[in-house]
Order: structure tokens, then C-alpha cells, then sequence
């Protein structure tokens, strides 16, 4: 595990996976949904909190893996303030950036989460760092669901 994340921007992911921002059921929830990733056995439930259209708070809990809590995360400080066709624009991005292959992916207008572009090259680690973004999507697109990355 650690060998795989030498060229993955170690310090970035690891400060994000030992201090996860954004971690913790909140009090009031607007949309939520459950992840499940259980090829490595992530679990993640996304919390939002929203204003309007616009993402208002964005909250983190569960457990996993260095990839996944991270992802979910830097996640979670990503979508905040965003409108809802931001967040889903957001979501399309960073998929295409962790899944495409060779050097398609533009990460230009992912930010510091390109950082976790870097896992497409390791595909078992995919599902790991997509977990969060795919529990977002189902929890913006209802009111309370559930998914797996199977
Ligand atoms: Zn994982």
C-alpha cells in the first residue's frame, strides 16, 4: 500500500487521511448517501447541507483506506459553495482524471485534488479514490441512498 502511493503525492494524501476534513456526522442533513467500496471494504456516508442551489456544508463520515478517506477529504472541501451543476461538472472531472487512460486526462481544473489523478495508474485503487464521489453524486441526486462501487 505504501509503495503504491510513493508517486502519489504521499504527503498531500496521508495529511488528508490522518486529519479528514470535514469528518463526522453533522446535526442537520439535507441529502445523504452511503457508500460502499467492498473490494477493499471503504464505507463512506456523505452529509449535505444545502442553501438553495448551492452546496452549503459538505460532512465525511466512515472509515477506509489512506485513497479513500483522503479522496473524500479533499472532497469535501471541493464541493463546498458549489451550485449543484458545479458539483456534478466537478464530479465528471475528476472521474475522467482518475479513470482515463494514458495522459488524456486534463487536470487543470481539478485543483490540488489532481493530486489523486495519479491512481489511474494503479486500478484497484480506483474505486478507492472514486468511493466519496460516487456516494456525492447518489446523495445529490436523492434524498437519502445508497451505493456500491460493485
Ligand atoms: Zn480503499
Amino acid at each position: 500500500m505504501m509503495d503504491e502511493l510513493s508517486d502519489l503525492y504521499q504527503a498531500v494524501i496521508l495529511d488528508h487521511y490522518k486529519h479528514p476534513r470535514n469528518w463526522g456526522r453533522p446535526d442537520g442533513v439535507d441529502r445523504q448517501a452511503v457508500g460502499h467500496n467492498p473490494l477493499c471494504g471503504d464505507r463512506i456516508t456523505v452529509y449535505l447541507s444545502l442553501d438553495g442551489q448551492t452546496v452549503r456544508n459538505v460532512r465525511v463520515d466512515g472509515a477506509g483506506c489512506a485513497i479513500s478517506v483522503a479522496s473524500a477529504s479533499m472532497m469535501s472541501e471541493a464541493l463546498e459553495g458549489r451550485t449543484l451543476s458545479e458539483a456534478r461538472a466537478l464530479f465528471d472531472s475528476f472521474h475522467r482524471a482518475v479513470t482515463s487512460d494514458g495522459d488524456v486526462a486534463d487536470v487543470s481544473d481539478l485543483g490540488k485534488l489532481a493530486v489523486l489523478a495519479g491512481v489511474r495508474k494503479y486500478p484497484a485503487r480506483v474505486k478507492c479514490a472514486t468511493l466519496a464521489w460516487h456516494t456525492a453524486h447518489a446523495a445529490l441526486d436523492s434524498g437519502d441512498a445508497r451505493v456500491t462501487t460493485e
